[in-house]
């Protein structure tokens, strides 16, 4: 079982490196997505969780020696380039979890911030949960949005997806509270690929006790049948009740699984 707190810290020994006060962090890749209309990505290596449907690839995710370490300037100096050269109004960083090497993040948000763009933290919003003041760093910061990914939508549904102890599940909604109480930017996307109809409205009824505006912006995410990701769900025997294919289109659970079933 997934202990991500202790993950986080196994992912710093690797994926991060502190020189001359200056934090490194390791990336993978740097890219222009069609997502949000338009965004430059930098994907990172390393998360502290291990979903059976992530979408980059697990290898380059999680292998310790993969990537090249860059510093904020170079990170911010290719996203910047990226997205001017191709007139998007989006940065992020993606591929892993970018709260990791929380400092390194930080200090690309600062030097982002005096470029014309929206920054979007895409988190899993486990550390955030855990750590108040991470909540509150960020909202020094007026050019970010934080898009939490809620792995399910329940305690048992997260260990199922994350291979995660199912204590965790509580620390996303905990991000959402004190991204809230911290007045940041947010909003929460429920993965809802391996829900029913009725487990998606009592967590949105539950987001909606916390503040009614969070349960209006939650976004439904339904996963991407990319063939590692098949692969993956066939290993652990699990078929989505709604999927998109790589060609968009949202097929059913009979439709998933015979996809599943066939791909060699
Ligand atoms: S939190 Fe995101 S990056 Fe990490 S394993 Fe899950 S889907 Fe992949």
């Amino acid at each position: 079982m997934v202990d991500p707190i202790e993950l986080t810290k196994a992912t710093e020994e690797y994926a991060c490196r502190r020189k001359d006060d200056i934090v490194y962090r390791r990336y993978w890749r740097f890219r222009g997505g069609k997502w949000y209309g338009g965004i430059a990505t930098a994907d990172c290596v390393g998360c502290n969780l291990r979903c059976i449907f992530c979408g980059p690839s697990l290898t380059w995710m999680r292998l310790s020696d993969k990537g090249e370490f860059r510093g904020p300037i170079y990170v911010v100096k290719r996203l910047t380039s990226i997205a001017m050269a191709r007139g998007y109004r989006y940065l992020r960083i993606s591929g892993g979890e970018p709260t990791i090497c929380f400092d390194h993040l930080l200090s690309v948000l600062e030097l982002a911030e005096k470029y014309p763009f929206t920054f979007i933290l895409e988190t899993n919003g486990i550390l955030i949960g855990a750590n108040e003041w991470m909540a509150k760093e960020l909202a020094r910061f007026k050019n970010i949005h934080v898009r939490v990914s809620i792995k399910g939508t329940s305690p048992e549904e997260f260990e199922k997806l994350t291979l995660a102890d199912r204590i965790y599940f509580r620390y996303q909604i905990d991000a959402l509270k004190h991204l809230y109480d911290h007045n940041v930017s947010f909003h929460p996307a429920i993965v809802a690929s391996f829900s029913t109809e009725q487990d998606i409205i009592e967590l949105i009824n539950e987001l909606k006790n916390i503040h009614t505006e969070i349960g209006r912006s939650v976004e439904i995410e339904y996963i991407i049948l990319y063939r590692h990701v098949i692969e993956s769900l066939r290993k652990h025997n699990v078929i989505p009740k709604k999927a998109y294919t790589t060609s968009w289109e949202l097929i059913t659970e009979e439709e998933a699984r015979h996809l599943i079933s066939n791909q060699v």
